[in-house]
């Protein structure tokens, strides 16, 4: 397990997957016929500190973790986050964790419904923080999951599905534009089964009609090691990525 790996192999080697994965988002941007490259959140989620503290010393700026639970106990309680480094919260958050998350997350890819913004709004003006939220949108096709909001947790990378519905987007956004939050922009995890080109061509979509009511929300995040090629080809302005730099997660508790 990598807690147990020697410090110095276990840097060569997030050195090692973190330059594969820059290559390929920088073929990626090149082959979009884009200028600059989509922002790396290089997800930490299941690995130690240690491995977080490796990627800051490797140049990574954005780092990202899915569970309230382990990411305030890595980031808020082991002495902060590493300084300079931007937090983000990707996984499903339930209402009455939005204070502890807003207590260390500099941008939340997960909200979904508008119980979360009021717990988020007072914990970030309560901790005197700025808060980016992204509205999760669910791209499943309707009905094929159920309820908006659902959580199902894929195979591959334990990425977390739901989100909101596409037409419930224009209210969400304006409770958050009402807000002290700052409306980022829009997220989403390609479905299972689908084609992620078609999946983020319609994020886009959804993006630019967004950007009509609210201008400033022009982030997309989307994309993740499997698929990063296609967001980039989309529009995507984060990535969102785990395994391909960090390895396959380590055994469940
Ligand atoms: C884990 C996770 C990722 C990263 O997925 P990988 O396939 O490991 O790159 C991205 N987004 C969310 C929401 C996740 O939970």
């Amino acid at each position: 397990m990598s807690d147990d790996m020697d410090p110095e192999r276990r840097r060569a080697e997030l050195a090692e997957r973190l330059e594969e994965v820059r290559a390929r988002i920088a073929a990626a941007t090149a082959d979009a016929g884009r200028d600059e490259p989509p922002t790396l959140v290089v997800i930490t989620k299941h690995f130690p500190r240690a491995d977080l503290d490796h990627l800051v010393d490797l140049g990574v700026r954005d780092v990202g973790e899915n569970r309230e639970q382990e990411a305030s106990a890595k980031l808020a309680e082991a002495g902060g986050p590493p300084p300079g480094v931007r937090t983000h919260f990707v996984g499903q958050l339930q209402s009455k964790k939005t204070g502890a998350v807003a207590r260390w997350a500099d941008v939340v890819h997960s909200v979904d419904r508008g119980k979360l913004v009021g717990g988020l709004a007072r914990g970030a003006e309560a901790a005197g923080r700025e808060l980016t939220v992204l509205l999760q949108v669910n791209l499943d096709e309707p009905g094929h999951l159920g309820a908006a909001g659902a959580v199902e947790v894929s195979g591959a990378s334990g990425a977390t599905r739901g989100g909101a519905a596409p037409e419930d987007l224009p209210d969400l956004a304006a409770q958050v534009a009402r807000s002290p939050l700052r409306l980022g922009g829009l997220m989403a995890v390609a479905p299972r089964d689908g084609d992620p080109d078609e999946a983020f061509a319609r994020l886009a979509e959804l993006s630019a009609r967004l950007q009509q009511e609210h201008p400033e929300a022009t982030w997309i995040s989307a994309g993740m090691s499997g698929d990063l090629e296609a967001a980039v080809r989309h529009g995507a302005t984060h990535l969102r990525v785990g395994t391909a730099i960090l390895g396959s997660r380590p055994p469940q508790r």
